[in-house]
Parts: C-alpha cells; structure tokens; sequence
C-alpha cells in the first residue's frame, strides 16, 4: 500500500517562502508525489498563495477554529500536479509584510493563534471530517505545525474517531514557537495535554510535536547527532533523549530541475561542469550587478543567507577586514536580510570599499541564482546548521563552499583538509569556531587553493557533480512512511490516550516541581 501522506507546514515554495523550509517542504512533497505518494501539502492561504495555487475550489468552512472560521481551499501547487489545501482566514493570513514578520520585521503578535489554526485545520483533515480523503499521515513541518499531532489526538478522543500516524520533522530546533502560557486556552489544548506542552513555563509548539508524534526525524545525520546535546539541543535534549527510538533523519535533497546551472534562466549565462564559459560570463554579470569593479581574476567570494547570528554574519565583516586588506584583488557580495543592526553594517562595510564590496539587502530569488553561478567562493559561516541549502546550491553551480564544521554542512562538504594537496574528492573548506580569525583561515585556505587552477577545477567538478536531488531521501521518507502504517490498516490507529511520553525531569519548570 502506498501510503497518503498530509504535509503541514507555513511555507511551500512557490507560495511562501522565506528559506530552506520552502524549499524543502515543496521538493519533498514532489518528489514522493512523484513516486505514487498521494501527497497534500497544507499551509495558510496567504495572498500570494491564493493567488499561484491553480484550480483553487472551497471544500469545507470550519467554525470552530482560534482567530475566528477558516474556509478550506483545495487546488494544486504550480508547475506541478501537487494537491494544495490552504487554510483562508484573511484577518488572520491576508496582512502585509511576511509570514511570520509585519513589514518592520516585526513578529505578528498572535502568531499561536495563526499558526494554531493551521494545526487545528490539520487535525480535521487528519481525521476525515472533510470530503476529501483523510490522511493515512499527518506530516509535519517545523514548530508551526507541530501542534497538529496534538489537537488530532485530543480530537479523536473527543470525537471517538481514529488517528493517524504523524511524523514530526524538525527543520530548525532553534525555532521553538514558545508562547505564554494563557494561549492555551485560546487554543483549546486540554489539561490533560499540557505535560507534553509546558516547556520552562511556556507554551511550547514544538515540544508538543516532539513529544505527541509517533515518529520524529530531522534533516541531516549529524544534526541528528547534535539535538541530542546540550549545546545544539536547544533545551529540548532530553526529551529528543527520552524519544531517541523513534528519532532519525533523512537528509534533505535540492531542487535539481530549478538549480541546475545548464538550464537555468536566471542567470546571465549557461554552463556545465565540463564547459565553464558560461560561468565566466556570470561572474562578469555578478560583478556588474553588484557593482564591482570587473575583472575576471578577482576571487569573487559571496554569501547568501539570512543576516543573523545563526549564519555568522557578525562574524564575516570582520574575517573580511582582515582578508580585504591583506590581498589586492579579493571581492565580496552579500545578499540577504535580517537584523536590523546587521544590515546596516553590511552597508556600511560596503561603503568602506567601493568596488570590492557589494551588498544587496533584501530577499530575491534571481539575485541568489545570480550569486550562485558567479561567484568563486560561498562563505557560509554557521553556529549550528540542521542541513544547510545554500551551500549544496553552490556546488551544484561550481562555487566553491567555506563552511562551519556543524550539522548538515560536514555531511554534505569534503573538507580539503590542511595539506596543499586536497584529500580525494574535496569539494569545500569546513572549519571549527566562531571567531573572525577562524572564519579567516578558512578564507585563506580556499583562497591559496583557487590559486591552483587544476586544483580548483577538480574541487568545483566534484561538487558540480555530486548527487544532490531527492532521489534517495524521498524513497527513505516512502519507507518511513510505510513502516509506519504498516499493519495498522490505511494507516490508522485508535488513541487510547494521549501518547504516554517519559518527559526528562528537567523539562518543564512546573514537572520539576512535580518531580
Ligand atoms: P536557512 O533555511 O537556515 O535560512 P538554508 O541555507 O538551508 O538556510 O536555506 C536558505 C534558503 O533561503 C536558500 O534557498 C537560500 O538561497 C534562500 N535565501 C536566503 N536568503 C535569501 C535572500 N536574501 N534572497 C534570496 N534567497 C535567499
């Protein structure tokens, strides 16, 4: 049997995107759709949504929702025969600015609201209250869906249906989508659920994911490794501990179709690993379009990713420093957005070397093409990296990758090692630590090795061709899913009672108390 799978999740790109989890949630859903998964992707019915999902048509209005009645719309994703359902409430998803941000980068203040109606949407869905066919999984993405395995199982309890099995991935453990306590009443989550929802006096989304699913993955073997530590655990280790048998991963693929520097579009010219003139072309481009002074021996190093402390970007301008004024010729461009503070420092970084530094601050899908199939080198500093995107995009374009040794990047990079010689099949520079000095080895390493054209070729050869698609992940996400339905039906189970999780005595400020 193949199962039926229900993605829940606040971003698919094309209709919402504000990185990887976009990205990742819409490959994905292709990919196992692709190979006979019936496979829906859920998400709120933002404007831009509404108006790039195809064939949209209303099959249910729900009365009983956080935030007031939503209208489910069912229709397909674009570019693809992908089924779509959006969760259409427009007080509570037709605002300006993001999907989680107002225009002034500001969190909306209701966002558990907001994103709760989303996971109460799912536990409808989940349970076969609507015309369309229930689920035989309910999926879900990241913490603005990691409610849903929750409410389906109160749900079913209250209404004496059946559940289905769920699968909670985390994307990014460092996004929790805490909340004050008091929501819970909003949100309709019943004493009896609150163990697996009290987190240091908080509401929080995720741990109820973590704890309410049956299955938890997440996306990169070493990531997997890292959760459960205190340092990358994010205080949620000991529970992750405590559910360590039903805990694995699955790492994420790219896009090949979108990124693939023979075909792509959006960039000045078209190239292969064996023919690189177009690329020759794109740094000129790049240059060009960024502002630098062109010059095709330049070593053009890019970042893009978003300007925080989890990227390193405070890190970077001062590894740069010290780089720009030891070597004539190197050039640097950044795109991206995010802090505030930090933003105003890549302009002012730029503004300290015309012509050698370029900044585009702001989000724009055919600039990250653009900087991809440019550059020489991605700098991709990172405190912690659950998978890591940007840098697979590189390789895939014959950009050379630096990158923190963490996570998902030391799965995906083959560190050139210390030596003048690269260990066979190098494809980057990983390094330790979060000072500018470290992040500035790093920088000098590739640096002397983009020197060596032979070397350089073979590094930016590998990476072009190594396999990034979705292949093998979405045929271990297929097993995952059918081991999990297996011998239980379409998939069903009955709830007895809530999910009898072992919490770790130092979970919840109020089970320590209890403790
Ligand atoms: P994260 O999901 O932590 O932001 P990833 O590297 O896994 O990091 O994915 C980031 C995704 O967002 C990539 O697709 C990257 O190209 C994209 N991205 C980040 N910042 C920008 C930007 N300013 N403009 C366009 N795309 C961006």
């Amino acid at each position: 049997m193949i199962p039926r799978v229900l993605f829940v999740a606040a971003e698919a790109i094309p209709l919402a995107k504000t990185g990887g989890l976009g990205d990742v949630v819409t490959a994905l859903a292709r990919a196992v759709h692709d190979r006979g998964v019936e496979a829906t992707v859920l998400i709120p019915g933002y404007p831009q949504a509404l108006e790039k999902a195809q064939a949209l048509r209303p099959v249910a209005t729900l009365d009983d929702i956080p935030g007031g009645p939503v209208q489910l719309l069912h229709g397909t994703m674009p570019d693809c025969d992908v089924p779509v359902v959006l969760v259409r409430n427009d007080l509570l998803f037709a605002r300006e600015g993001g999907p989680y941000q107002d225009p002034h980068g500001h969190e909306f203040g209701d966002n558990a609201i907001r994103f709760g109606a989303l996971c109460h949407a799912a536990s409808v869905l989940a349970l076969g209250e609507t015309r369309l066919n229930a689920p035989d999984v309910l999926h879900a993405h990241d913490w603005h869906a990691a409610l849903s395995p929750l409410l389906m199982q109160q749900r079913a309890l209250r209404t004496g249906k059946t559940a289905v099995t769920s699968v909670t991935t985390i994307h990014n453990l460092a996004f929790q989508g805490n909340f004050p306590l008091h929501f819970a009443g909003a949100l309709g989550i019943e004493p009896r659920f609150m163990d697996g929802v009290e987190f240091w006096g908080q509401l929080s989304f995720l741990k109820a994911g973590l704890a309410y699913s049956s299955r938890i993955t997440t996306v990169s073997h070493s990531y997997e490794e890292e959760i459960l530590t205190p340092r990358f655990g994010c205080g949620l280790e000991g529970l992750l501990g405590a559910r360590r048998d039903v805990l694995s991963s699955v790492a994420n693929g790219i896009d090949t179709d979108t990124w693939n520097p023979a075909t792509d579009q959006l960039i000045p010219a078209r190239y292969t690993p064996s023919d690189l003139k177009g690329k020759v072309a794109s740094k000129r481009g790049l240059q060009q379009l960024f502002g630098l002074t062109v010059d095709p021996f330049a070593p053009v190093i890019a970042q893009g990713s978003r300007l925080t402390g989890q990227k390193m970007a405070d890190v970077a301008i001062d590894a740069l420093e010290m780089i720009l004024a030891e070597h004539p010729r190197v050039q640097f461009v950044a795109l991206g957005s995010g802090d505030a503070d930090l933003e105003r420092r890549y302009h002012e970084f730029a503004a300290r070397h015309p012509g050698r530094v370029g900044v585009i601050i702001g989000y724009d899908e055919r600039t990250a093409h653009v900087l991809h199939a440019g550059a020489d080198i991605l700098l991709h500093g990172s405190r912690f990296e659950p998978f890591g995107l940007t840098p697979v995009y590189s390789m895939r374009y014959g950009t050379v990758p630096i990158a923190s040794r963490v996570g998902g990047l030391i799965d995906t990079i083959t560190d050139h090692g210390p030596n003048k010689t690269p260990v066979a099949g190098a494809t980057g520079f990983l390094f330790d630590g979060d000072r500018p000095q470290d992040m500035a080895d790093a920088i000098w390493r590739a640096l002397h090795a983009f020197e060596q054209p032979r070397t350089w070729r073979k590094m930016q050869r590998d990476g072009m061709l190594g396999d990034h698609g979705w292949r093998a992940s979405a045929e271990q996400y297929i097993d995952l899913y059918r081991e999990m339905t297996e011998g239980s039906g379409r998939g069903r189970f009955k709830v007895a009672a809530p999910i009898d999780v072992v919490l770790p005595a130092t979970a919840t400020s109020s089970e320590k108390k209890r403790a």
